[in-house]
């Protein structure tokens, strides 16, 4: 038995590190338990927890319960006719991966319809940022694959809800941060795919321009996403390397390792992304291809969906002031490309790059959930390191650009948000706002007004 004084001292850390609240960690290991909790009319307010691969605060509480879910993880039952998989919520996207993503005879197999760049996350953490993969433009958001959730809720009521039965609660529940109940299990919709190897390619570009062709040219390709040198300026704006990728017919390739094959073990005393090594970094990485423009491969879907899942605890290279993620989405067309051109222009010119500036259009198929943060447009995301007031001048700054583009900001990545930005962002609000729980709420949910400060509901 936990000692209540013990479980208060747990720090939950957000994935960027910046935060590290207290919380009261519970860690349920059936469904039966977990709904226990639910139905304990206790003060503090409860939010689930999964792998805590969110970069902000979206899956952190103070001072309220933590409901940690990775000990639900048991699988169900799988339809090999329908590709319909049922599972507890903690179950991650790599225990699926390494189930059903086996090399048949023919070299195909079962495929995730939607990635998130990291394989370990959960099925309900997934659910609930409804998060998107490379393949937006063809498969939309995770949460279009949902076909039911089992949704615990603290008026002790326990229901399957899908589309059909329940539309409105389903609506907020996919990407609903948490906040409308604690999913216990869920329904998922697997793709079979020709093969499990990818053919990839990465091809280098100049400029914003040349993204922007290399994108709308790539319609055979069905996971498409671009790095992009943040510190490149003048005519060089935009510069780096697109990367598509493709299921190889017949060509198999067995799943990766359950875990990290690198550790790094302990955070180091300050960080080791800083300024120079920053712009060292950039400009080897626009050269990685050499003297060819373009390289193509195949092979192991790991390294291109998932390069940094090689490495455990990667985050922890930034040090103790941790670091911030910035994603947005603005849309298509000439205002939209002249945000991220600003974007761009303000970054380098603050001289904070980032390692990881990532470069991706989405789709224009709807999202099913009311918070959905995907829609049709120009996605651009990128890690700072935390120097304090002058990273928040510069997100600050990032944020202002975004909404005056009409666009919006990514709650899992997000730690600094206004609420008025978020209103603006978020047109759904006041619609999601009926199907909070109220015995439930998150830091995040809090600081954008989603849950009025200190209160339950
Ligand atoms: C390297 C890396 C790459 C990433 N790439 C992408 C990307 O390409 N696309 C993208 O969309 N995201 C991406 N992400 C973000 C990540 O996919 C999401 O934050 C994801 O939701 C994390 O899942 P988790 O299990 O870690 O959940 P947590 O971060 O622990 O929680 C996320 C949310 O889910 C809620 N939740 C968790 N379990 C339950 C439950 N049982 N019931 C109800 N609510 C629950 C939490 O309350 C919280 O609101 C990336 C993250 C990393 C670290």
């Amino acid at each position: 038995m936990t000692d209540i004084r013990d479980a208060w001292t747990t720090e939950v850390a957000s994935w960027g590190g910046v935060a590290r609240p207290r919380h009261l960690v519970l860690r349920p290991g059936t469904r039966a338990e977990a709904r226990a909790i639910v139905a304990d009319d206790s003060r503090l307010p409860l939010l689930a927890h999964g792998c805590g691969r969110s970069y902000g605060d979206v899956a952190l509480n103070p001072e309220g319960r933590l409901v940690q879910m990775t000990g639900l993880d048991r699988f169900i039952a799988f339809d090999r006719d329908t590709g319909l998989l049922t599972c507890e919520a903690g179950v991650r996207l790599a225990d699926i991966l390494d189930a059903v993503c086996r090399p048949e005879p023919d070299g195909g197999g079962w495929f995730l319809p939607v990635s998130p760049g990291t394989r370990f996350v959960t099925v309900a953490g997934a659910i609930a940022n409804d998060v998107h993969g490379k393949n937006h433009h063809g498969f939309g958001t995770f949460g279009r694959h949902v076909a039911a959730i089992e949704l615990a809720r603290s008026d002790g009521s326990v229901e399957t809800i899908t589309p059909e039965s329940h539309p409105d609660l389903f609506a907020a529940t996919i990407g609903g941060l948490g906040l409308t109940g604690l999913i216990l299990s869920a329904t998922i919709r697997l793709r079979r795919v020709a093969g499990t190897a990818l053919e990839a390619e990465d091809i280098r570009f100049d400029d914003l321009d040349a993204f922007f062709a290399l994108a709308d040219g790539s319609e055979a390709w069905e996971y498409t996403a671009a790095w992009i040198d943040c510190l490149a300026t003048g005519t060089a704006t935009g510069r780096g390397i697109f990367s598509r990728a493709r299921h190889a017919p017949g060509r198999a390739a067995v799943p990766p390792a359950l875990r990290p094959r690198k550790a790094v073990p302990l955070t180091p005393p300050v960080s080791l992304v800083g300024g120079l090594s920053l712009k060292a970094f950039n400009a080897l990485y626009w050269r990685k291809l050499g003297l060819r423009e373009r390289v193509l491969k195949t092979g192991s879907y790991e390294p291109v969906f998932y390069p940094l899942d090689a490495i455990g605890s990667w985050n922890r290279l930034y040090g103790p002031k941790g670091f911030y993620q910035f994603q947005c989405v603005v849309p298509p067309g000439a205002d939209g490309r002249a945000a991220i051109a600003e974007m761009l222009r303000v970054i380098a010119q603050s001289g904070q790059g980032s390692m990881l500036a990532v470069l991706k259009t989405f789709g224009d198929l709807p999202s099913p959930g009311l918070l959905s943060f995907p829609k049709p447009g120009i996605t651009l995301a990128l890690d700072f390191p935390n120097r304090g007031p002058e990273t928040l001048a510069l997100l600050a700054r990032l944020e202002a650009v975004t909404i005056e583009a009409e666009g919006r900001i990514y709650p899992a990545k997000d730690s600094c948000m206004s609420a008025a930005s978020f209103t603006r962002g978020y047109p759904a609000k006041a619609d999601f706002q009926r199907w909070i729980d109220p015995a439930f709420s998150s830091a995040f949910a809090r600081r954008v007004g989603l849950i009025g400060e200190g209160s339950r509901a």
